[in-house]
């Protein structure tokens, strides 16, 4: 049978088809009448089916590393709370999660923390997503509102992305904006980026502005509205406050700041003031900011002052990270909400909100937000802690000191999927959850768009929803009757019953017309903007005014430009950015699973400028210390020139599961914006020198992933029988053979290739002619084909073959994956575009396949097909 769902990772939410197979994957395809996709899937969406094996899942309650029944483990949660909250106060407890969790679980989390503990200790990832974007829309509108829909991004004229890797980070957006462009080719894209991106290859103009002058190059486009009279002065007449004191402020930014070429600024310029439909996307270069708040409001200023909001092809428009980052402030899952948009400074809000839940105490001050939530941890003032479904001993910036915090705190209990997270591994108590596939309810997308998860698949072993969890925590603790939820539609139909009670109070935020659904309409509840109530459904928000104001007066902030926090020093000479990449998702929990996923990109990296490298000592594929004032991490060096001077980036998403020291959040300072509390994730400065190992390895193994590997450097990735590894150590093995059992775990005789002159050692184990495991090194990274040696590896190789590393007659090196679904490296795509004269990415496709499924990789290979045009920088692959 084939379910209708939603995809768990990012923000765009695509509709999903899933089938399960009847093992432990289903078959996955786009959901043709989902809004969001209509059909498309990118590489992660269309690998889900081999995510949701029983790998690392935690089947069962544990404590203390112990399996126990559920009934003890929600006792044990209870009653740390409930003693932590006796003697020490309801703000002595805590609750840390994710915009993983459905807006059903969400609502029964805050609801529990704010409605029933009386604290509203709860924060979530969310707040290194988008909590820069809450405020800034707060600030602007009156409330937390997303004003415009993705059609508005296919119906613009220009769109301008700012601070966004839409190719990877959001695909199917951009996949959707490609063929807009590809339809109507007088559309214009800019991309405003430090750094060069898979993205920046689909646009007319990349502005690769120096690192944090977004508000100076926005506050430098409100002036110029106003200098050539581009304000719609009866739109601000009519609707707006504060125009004049905004553009005072703005004329005092100095446009030199960004390092951009003037003409390129006022090509800028001239585009968009000269074109009416206008949409600025901004995301995690906007949000993850100390001036995040203040870049929103620089965007939102600009399409305030023109009107140029609420209508087709018009407004400011944020795109999420998380795939229910929107429900979770629906919901009010951040420490400074209240459900349903509600203000938890506003004595009316939450006498409402008490009133709806009968609850005997409700939050009245905002609780701690994440970066201040760990630290209370650290100090002492958090007694008991529970995280939900996330994994902040990696995401959080000062990773290693977050992971101490959590150490220290009395109790900690943690509900997640897999018991093997870096988190996880820190708490007293592990709850089991209910995972995608497995549990039902609803998330919100980027555009308001309201669609169910469906389970399709039975929650293994113990496994619960996360709101059953929950709700059986707040039963134990004596709140049976608030909590008597039997099915997700029980909750929905509270969420919305409130959002009617909000809309009252005169909250955006209204679903009010889904209350009375059966359990049936909710099962079967098509996809749906909000709001939804008995006078409106869906639309766009402030075309007309209308904003959540007190006066119902949209405001402009009048915003300063603002250094990066930390300064470039001799000693800490580079720039530290940090994202996402193609095919991985946050912590990689999931996404590591996956062998097609894992081939992408299979280790840390560093990119850097190739004259950086050099100053530095650095050589392509080498390793490399990145250092900061707050710790450090080990990475593979990739040089390119999609960086500027003295900028790096390096990716987030490693842990200590996959890899010896690739924590880049552990180098990052908890440095935050001082409105929405959100960590500066992209500023820090660093050192990079060469690590100079003695040897350097990649190994080959079959079966799970090794726990840890005996080498001073390592990371891990899934391959389809097993994994793969690179290596590094600082002294030689008094045996060889020995370290390449222990790492492979080879079975078998040892057949060794040596070639003492050069340092290469090639060791592969035999065993009943099979190849069971090998390792290679040698002084310089290891100059070994990784795609073909994996390839033949898994296809039970002749061994001599494998120990050779290179192709034999009649075989080719495929090189690094580029698409991920049909496993096409970078070397078959190039040999096709040379051999075969191939000048699109449609020609690639009929003659190859890539880029045909998913449509993920199409940015890499239009990359691929101008670098042998323009020997332009390489694409952004690595092995
Ligand atoms: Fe999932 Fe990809 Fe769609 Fe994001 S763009 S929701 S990751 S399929």
């Amino acid at each position: 049978m084939t379910t209708c769902t939603t995809c768990p990772y990012c923000g765009v939410g695509c509709g999903v088809l899933a089938t399960a197979d009847g093992a432990v994957g289903a078959e996955i395809k786009g959901d043709p009448n989902h809004p969001a996709n209509f059909g498309r899937l990118c590489s992660k969406g269309s690998a889900l089916g081999e995510t949701i094996s029983l790998d690392g899942r935690l089947l069962q309650p544990r404590i203390g590393g112990e399996d126990v029944g559920w009934d003890t483990a929600i006792g044990a949660v209870a009653t740390a709370f409930s003693d932590a909250i006796r003697d020490h106060g309801p703000d002595s407890v805590a609750i840390y999660g994710s915009g993983q969790l459905l807006t059903e679980d969400y609502y029964v989390a805050n609801k529990f923390m704010k409605g029933f503990v009386g604290s509203a200790n709860i924060d979530t990832n969310s707040r290194l997503c988008m909590a820069s974007t809450v405020a800034g829309h707060k600030r602007a509108f009156g409330s937390d509102t997303v004003p415009g829909t993705y059609e508005d991004l296919e119906e613009a004229d220009l769109v301008v992305l700012v601070g966004s890797n839409l190719a990877w980070c959001h695909p199917v957006l951009y996949q959707r904006l490609a063929a807009a462009k590809a339809a109507r080719p007088d559309m214009r894209i800019i991309n405003i980026d430090p750094r060069r991106t898979a993205t920046s290859d689909l646009v007319d103009l990349h502005l690769a502005l120096a690192p944090g002058t977004d508000v100076t190059l926005f506050n430098g486009l409100l002036t110029a509205i106003m200098e050539r009279g581009a304000t719609n002065t009866a739109y601000v007449a009519d609707h707006i406050d504060g125009l004049a004191e905004a553009v005072r402020t703005a004329q005092t930014s100095d446009l030199s700041d960004t390092g951009l070429d003037m003409r390129e600024i006022a090509a800028f310029f001239d585009l968009w003031i000269g074109t009416k439909k206008v949409v600025t996307v901004f995301s995690q270069g906007v949000n993850q900011s100390a001036a995040g708040v203040d870049k929103v409001n620089a965007i939102i200023n600009c399409h305030l002052a023109t009107g140029r909001i609420g209508r087709p092809g018009m407004g400011p428009f944020s795109v999420t990270g998380q795939p229910n980052a929107m429900g979770g402030r629906e919901v009010g899952g951040l420490s400074n909400m209240l459900a349903c948009h509600l203000s938890l400074e506003d004595a009316d809000h939450r006498a409402a909100v008490q009133a709806h839940w009968a609850s005997p105490a409700i939050a009245s001050k905002p609780g701690l937000k994440a970066v201040d939530l760990f630290r209370a941890c650290a100090n002492g003032r958090i007694k008991a802690l529970w995280v939900m479904s996330t994994n902040p001993a990696v995401s959080m910036p000062d990773a290693d000191a977050v992971r101490d915090a959590i150490r220290s705190v009395p109790f900690v209990a943690i509900s997640d999927m897999f018991g093997d997270t870096d988190t996880a591994k820190l708490a007293q108590v592990l709850l089991p959850a209910a995972g995608w596939g497995e549990k039902s309810g609803t998330v919100t997308n980027s555009d308001r768009t309201i669609s169910r998860q469906r389970s399709f698949i039975p929650a293994p072993g113990a496994a619960r929803p996360d709101w059953r969890i929950i709700s059986d925590v707040a039963t134990a603790m004596g709140w049976a009757e608030a909590f008597a939820y039997e099915r997700p539609a029980d909750i929905f139909r509270e969420h919305a019953a409130l959002s009617g009670i909000a809309a009252d109070l005169g909250v955006d935020f209204d679903i009010s017309g889904l209350t009375g659904l059966t359990d049936d309409e909710y099962d079967t509840l098509a996809p749906v903007r909000w709001p939804v109530s008995a006078g409106r459904r869906g639309g766009r928000f402030f075309a007309e005014g209308g904003f959540f104001t007190s006066n119902k007066r949209g405001k402009m902030i009048a915003v300063e430009a603002r250094m990066l926090a930390a300064p470039i020093t001799p000693a800490r000479p580079f720039r530290l950015n940090t994202g996402r990449v193609r095919d991985h998702w946050h912590t990689m929990t999931r996404t590591a699973r996956a062998a097609r996923l894992s081939q992408h990109i299979a280790e840390p990296y560093v990119e850097m400028h190739a004259d950086d490298a050099a100053k530095a000592g650095l050589c392509p594929a080498v390793l490399a210390r990145v250092t900061t004032d707050h710790g450090e991490a080990v990475l593979r060096v990739m040089i390119s020139g999609r960086l500027r001077r003295g900028e790096v980036f390096v990716p987030m998403h490693w842990t200590a599961r996959f890899a010896s020291a690739g924590r880049i959040g552990a180098a990052i300072p908890g440095v935050v914006d001082p409105i929405s509390g959100q960590p500066e994730l992209k500023g820090a400065v660093c050192a990079i020198q060469p690590l100079q190992p003695r040897w350097y390895g990649f190994a080959l193994g079959h079966g799970p992933l090794p726990e840890a590997l005996p080498t001073d450097y390592w990371a891990l990735a899934t391959t389809k029988t097993g994994w793969r590894a690179e290596l590094a150590a600082h002294t030689d093995p008094e045996d060889w053979s020995d370290l390449a059992q222990e790492i492979c775990g080879g079975r078998g005789d040892p057949i060794t290739l040596l070639d003492a002159a050069r340092g290469i050692v090639r060791i592969a184990f035999v065993e009943d002619g099979v190849v069971t495991g090998a390792l290679f090194t040698a002084r310089e990274p290891v100059a070994l084909g990784r795609a073909h040696a994996v390839e033949i590896f898994d296809a039970e190789p002749d061994v001599n073959t494998l120990l050779a590393g290179v192709p034999r007659t009649g075989q080719t090196d495929p090189g690094a994956t580029i698409c991920a679904c049909f496993s096409i490296g970078v070397n078959t795509i190039t040999s096709a575009i040379f051999e075969q004269g191939l000048v699109s990415v449609d020609e690639v496709g009929a003659a190859l396949s890539a880029g045909t499924n998913c449509g993920s990789c199409r940015p890499e290979l239009e990359s691929l097909l101008r670098a042998t045009r323009d020997r332009d920088p390489a694409p952004i692959a690595a092995e």
